[in-house]
């Protein structure tokens, strides 16, 4: 038996927070009876569980790690019919969600879940999981541009936290270097935006870590499930 709120977290209807709102204000009812007190339990697999009327989405958890490639929407549907993330998901039954986005440009890690609750943990900004991206620029930004996005770069919605920064390449024949920016937040188009600020845009970008996972070992357009070890690790 496991709490109310816990139960509709995981099963994606909102944060744990959020869920013992809607307890209280009458709009979750288990076994057609409304319960508006936050101590009731119940068993998920047993009770049937409703909000709003409707049922709670009950699937098995599923956790999946996939490397998206450049030019792929991190949405379910493109109204455009461009490329999205669902048409590599195949054999995948369970309807998962991505945990935070990639720009359609952006290729590497996006992790993909039906387990709300996780996501909510993951996503909220107090949670500060490491992000690690290679950003492909041309030219060499030097030392002290690198100084700045390590200390913070003042962008429309604020300045940046401390983010970890390195070179990862510099290939005078291209004419470009690859630099690895480990940013605890997650604004939109966050290190193309940090990169415009220092005057070198981002020419290809790629997330290589998410917390503890990597993408390494998995192709292009490929996903894997976690295991359930690496699925501990993310709490
Ligand atoms: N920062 C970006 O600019 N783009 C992404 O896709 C992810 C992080």
């Amino acid at each position: 038996m496991e709490r109310l709120q816990k139960v509709l977290a995981q099963a994606g209807v909102a944060s744990r927070r959020k869920c013992e709102e809607y307890i209280e204000a009458g709009r979750v009812q288990v076994n057609d009876e409304t319960v508006t007190t936050l101590g009731v339990k119940v068993d998920p697999d047993v009770d049937a569980i409703k909000v709003d009327g409707r049922p709670i989405n009950r699937q098995k958890k599923t956790y999946l790690l996939f490397n998206k490639p450049r030019g792929v929407i991190t949405s379910a549907k493109d109204p455009e019919g461009r490329k999205v993330v669902a048409d590599y998901l195949h054999g995948v039954k369970e309807r998962v969600y991505p945990v935070g986005r990639l720009d359609y440009d952006t290729e590497g890690l996006l992790l993909l879940t039906n387990d709300g609750e996780l996501a909510n943990l993951l996503t909220h900004p107090k949670h500060h999981v490491p992000k690690t991206y290679h950003a492909t620029v041309k030219g060499v930004p030097h030392g002290e541009l690198l100084d700045k996005l390590r200390t913070g770069v003042q962008l429309e919605d604020g300045m940046t936290a401390p983010a970890e920064v390195e070179y990862v390449d510099i290939n005078p024949d291209k004419n470009e270097t690859i630099v690895s920016i480990t940013i605890y937040e997650g604004r939109n188009r966050q290190v193309r935006r940090m990169f415009d600020a220092i005057k070198f845009p981002v020419e290809k970008l790629r997330r290589v870590q998410f917390g503890p996972l990597t993408v390494s070992g998995l192709m292009r357009g490929k996903y894997r499930a976690l295991t359930a070890a690496e699925v501990a690790e993310l709490r």
